[in-house]
């Protein structure tokens, strides 16, 4: 076999057998097929598209290109989630505990914030001592304990597609539906995940803009997990707006703490509580999502979903502290509310705009492995729909100096768009897609 004729192949628009894909992903991971080649066939991807059997198949291949997790055991069904990135998204900080609450053991592992978006493992940094960096051992051992951990990623887990995608960011191929459903789901299946509630984000702040792209990726990452025996329940959530209020880490921690003693913003935690729901029937605690939502909101109110939080942080060398008591998060020397300028009714928070000025603050990274501030960010203090009145508060920012907090309030009062006219709240969810 050849790279170059599996490339020709593709380019004409043909199918790829398993062999093929096999060779093509083994020979990339291995270094005989260089990046050139790769370059070129992952183009021909994007040109050409995959049928679901050849997209089953590179995602396997990715998968099996480095070491593969066995939970079992550690867990009887090992249920996991993905978000597929989004602004203000803190889901997992409050979905794990809450589904490990309910009986549910789950071990995740998390990725940092990289353009607009936040990551889990900076926001779990904002709370002193925690330590992201577990061993493959380590990760089983409290995954067995206390059924809970959040950590960055143990093992060298689907080298290929961390090639791939490098390789994908520097040549235009990552709008690609096939290339991005086999990541995806080659890193979760890589880690262990019998069963996967992906959270696919459509909007101004996702990055499937449009719902019919977002739908399309969802029903692939649906189908590659029907094929490959993995149940995946895909729901289409809206990104048009940040998720909740907060966006910056600390900020975010805080909201999530919140959200645990039951309180946190309407959205965030309906939010919370439907990914919750569909992870426990996955897991197998309920037969049906009005069991398991009822379940995962009595673990809010008795304290039990917080009371878990507490003991992951203290599992992985938090401070339990600043879990008890918030106000010890870091805190950005400039906290100031910024007015509506003008009165009306929101129609749109441009989440994305959110996202970037939330990195301008510090939040975030321009380059992977630039450190972030843990204490700056945004707090929005409204929704789409909502009406506002001239002068009332309508965002606090946390910033550094006082030349960052003007940049970002010039910037976010512009990502705000107040009209006369009464406008819809968005929904917070559109679709659910299950296997057929
Ligand atoms: N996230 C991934 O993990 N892979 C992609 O290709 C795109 C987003």
């Amino acid at each position: 076999m050849r790279a170059v004729d599996i490339i020709t192949k593709k380019r004409d628009g043909k199918a790829l057998t398993k062999e093929e894909i096999d060779f093509f992903i083994k020979g990339f991971t291995t270094g005989e097929v260089p990046d050139y080649q790769a370059s070129a066939w992952a183009m021909a991807v994007l040109l050409q598209g995959m049928t679901g059997e050849e997209t089953t198949y590179l995602t396997m291949a990715m998968a099996e290109s480095g070491e593969t997790l066995d939970l079992s055991p550690a867990v009887k069904i090992a249920v996991d989630k993905h978000s597929t990135g989004g602004v203000g998204d803190k889901t997992t900080l409050v979905v794990e505990p809450l589904v490990a609450a309910c009986g549910v053991p789950v071990g995740k592992m998390s990725g940092r914030g990289l353009g607009f978006t936040g990551g889990t493992l900076d926001k779990m940094e904002s709370i002193s001592g925690y330590d992201v960096n577990l061993t493959t051992e380590e990760f089983l051992s409290q995954l067995a304990e206390i059924g809970l951990v959040l950590c960055g990623q143990t093992a060298d887990l689907a080298p290929a597609d961390g090639k791939m995608y490098a390789l994908r960011d520097v040549t235009g191929t990552v709008p690609s539906i096939p290339l991005i459903a086999s990541s995806v789901m080659s890193k979760k299946i890589a880690g262990g995940a019998q069963a996967i509630v992906l959270d696919v984000k459509t909007g101004l702040g996702a990055f499937m803009h449009n719902m019919d792209d977002a739908v399309a990726l969802a029903e692939t990452m649906v189908d590659i997990g029907e094929r490959a025996g993995r149940d995946v329940v895909a729901l289409i959530s809206d990104m048009n707006q940040p998720l909740g209020s907060a966006v910056g880490n600390a900020l975010e921690v805080r909201e999530a703490i919140e959200t645990l003693h039951g309180g946190g913003p309407e959205d965030f935690r309906k939010h919370c509580l439907e990914v919750a729901g569909h992870m426990l029937v996955l897991g197998g605690a309920f037969t049906t999502l009005e069991e398991a939502l009822e379940a995962a909101q009595a673990s809010l109110k008795d304290e039990t979903a917080f009371a878990k939080f507490l003991e992951l942080v203290e599992a992985q060398e938090g401070d339990a502290g600043v879990v008890k008591n918030p106000d010890r998060l870091p805190k950005a020397p400039i906290i100031k509310t910024v007015p509506a300028p003008r009165s009306g009714y929101l129609q749109q928070i441009h989440a994305m705009e959110v996202g970037l000025t939330s990195v301008v603050l510090g939040a975030g990274r321009a380059r992977k492995g630039d450190p972030v501030d843990h204490a700056v960010g945004i707090e929005i203090l409204h929704k789409v729909g909502e009406k506002v009145e001239e002068g009332q508060p309508l965002f606090i920012l946390h910033a550094n100096n006082e030349e960052s907090y003007a940049a970002a309030a010039k910037r976010l009062l512009a990502a705000h768009t107040i009209v006369d006219n009464a406008v819809e709240p968005l929904p917070l969810f559109y679709r659910t897609i299950t296997a057929s």
